[in-house]
């Protein structure tokens, strides 16, 4: 029998499980990589995100050669271009991975049909979070509103049943002949950058090294340093993920392998496994309430009078809204594509509640600058830093950029290293420059006093819930 894999965010050979059913059951096949336009079109191949994700299809490209087999990497349409190489190469499957944005599953069920019309099969599994929205449930049936219940059961769910990395795939012996190199479009060159060069390399084989790295050398430390943005102190496997170069699965088992072996870095790995679960429940969120891609979790923050303020944006976007905590974020997201997770809370909080400029803006600006850029931990994070989630805690939660600094840069390194203008600066004025003195030339004033514009997001959320509800959009949860 013959099949075809239709990649996505899945870019790995090993402990994936569309890829291992199809494997199973064919004997000749042809994996296909798809350049849809709707996902990539040509003027996103500059992001950071789309770099990362190509550099990994040339990788996963580069270890399928080494099998003998070449990566098909098409143009268009997947609802026109698979049934038409399933049919050009009598392909009785196509099997791919589950989507888990609505986008990705309307066009998956267009693939479908189109499939059914020359009578191929999909084959079609969950790989991308390891439980899926349907399996975590509350008593009654229905979902998790909230992460610490979600996370429980999650955990109750994994030690009924773990699931555990499949063992080495066994690729299917032949490819389907005759569909050599020649068939395939070339991967699209991006012009190097300065920007590129501070990305990671994408791929299976980088993946599973800095995985090994993490779990020896920090993962039991991980408790302590991951609120330190100046300590090395997390996995950075975010991108990793997100296109599948590594799979969740393979992630979980390893570090609770290691917490066997290793009692010490039990707390560590207990943590940090935590974490991929906040990356399992906002997927969750997303595919039981779709609506929080444009609309707040809670509806009653639907009615909040966000700010219209260009300016305070533009300064955010710089690096230049006068708090070194908030700036060194900001810059060190243009100038890598990447930001620690406190700074994200930091600046999402400073962005939503000092300047009051609505999360979906923020939101969309990372969405397009981080290298992991993701639909549903994007859109949780900022409901979650713009209290317009999923978060327990009420909406009083407002992070003073100035303490948050002190607390977890005390001394000043990581705002040093991202902001030049601030080296002189001693340690006790680096959160503050312009308190004892003036800034230093070159850097500027804040552009809002904390207390005051604490007061004033404080009188807003309070006014939204106060709105009578038909201010509100409601949606049913
Ligand atoms: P580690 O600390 O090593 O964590 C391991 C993995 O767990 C991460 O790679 C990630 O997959 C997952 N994870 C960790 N924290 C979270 C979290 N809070 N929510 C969901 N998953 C988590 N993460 C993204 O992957 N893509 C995004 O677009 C994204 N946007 C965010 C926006 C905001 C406003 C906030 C507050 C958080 C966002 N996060 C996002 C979550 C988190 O910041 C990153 O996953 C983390 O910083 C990645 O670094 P790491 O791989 O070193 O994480």
């Amino acid at each position: 029998m013959r099949g075809l894999h239709w990649f996505r965010n899945d870019l790995r050979l090993q402990d994936n499980s569309a890829l291992a059913a199809l494997a199973d059951r064919v004997d000749e096949w042809l994996p296909v990589f798809v350049l849809d336009p709707e996902f990539l079109s040509r003027h996103s191949f500059e992001r950071p995100r789309t770099r990362f994700l190509l550099d990994c299809v040339a990788s996963l490209a580069r270890d399928l050669a080494k099998r003998g087999v070449s990566l098909q990497v098409l143009e268009g349409k997947p609802e026109e271009l698979l049934p038409a190489l399933a049919r050009e190469t009598r392909s009785e499957l196509v099997s791919w991975n589950l989507a888990s944005t609505p986008l990705a599953q309307r066009r998956d069920a267009r693939v479908e049909t189109a499939l059914a019309r020359i009578g191929a099969a999909p084959l079609v599994l969950r790989d991308h979070t390891i439980f899926g929205p349907e399996e975590i449930r509350t008593r009654t049936g229905g979902f998790y509103s909230i992460y610490t219940p979600y996370r429980n059961a999650w955990w109750d769910a994994w030690h009924r049943a773990p699931r555990l990395p499949a063992r080495r795939i066994r690729l299917p012996e032949n490819p389907i002949p005759g569909f050599g190199r020649r068939r395939s479009a070339p991967l699209p060159g991006v012009a190097p950058s300065e920007e590129a060069s501070a990305l990671p390399r994408g791929g299976e084989a980088v993946a599973r090294r800095r995985l090994g790295r993490f779990l020896a050398d920090s993962v039991a430390r991980y408790p302590e340093d991951r609120d330190r943005p100046d300590r090395d102190g997390t996995s950075r496997l975010s991108p990793y993920l997100r296109f599948g170069a590594i799979s969740v699965r393979r992630c979980v088992s390893e570090a609770l392998q290691l917490a066997r072996d290793e009692p010490a870095a039990r707390a560590g790995v207990k943590k940090w496994a935590d974490e991929l679960v906040w990356r399992e429940f906002y997927h969750a969120v997303l595919a039981n309430s779709p609506r929080v891609l444009t609309q707040s979790f809670r509806p009653e923050y639907d009615a909040l009078e966000w700010a219209d303020d260009d300016e305070g944006f533009e300064a955010w976007t710089a690096g230049r809204t006068g708090y070194p905590f908030v700036d060194a974020g900001m810059r060190q997201l243009r100038a890598t594509g990447w930001m620690h997770n406190r700074l994200r809370m930091v600046v999402a909080s400073f962005l939503t509640k000092d300047l009051l400029i609505d999360w979906r803006r923020g939101a969309r600006y990372f969405y397009e600058a981080l290298v992991d850029g993701d639909p549903a931990s994007n859109n949780g994070g900022w409901q979650w830093a713009a209290s317009t989630g999923t978060d327990a805690q009420p909406y009083f939660r407002i992070f003073n950029p100035v303490a948050q600094g002190e607390r977890f840069d005390p001394e000043g390194r990581y705002v040093k290293r991202w902001i030049p203008e601030l080296r002189g600066l001693p340690a006790d004025r680096i959160h503050a420059p312009w308190q004892k003195g003036d800034p230093p030339s070159g850097y500027p004033r804040p552009i809002v006093d904390h207390g005051e514009a604490r007061l004033r997001a404080l009188a807003a959320y309070r006014k939204a819930r106060q709105a009578p509800s038909s201010a509100r959009t409601r949606a049913s949860r």
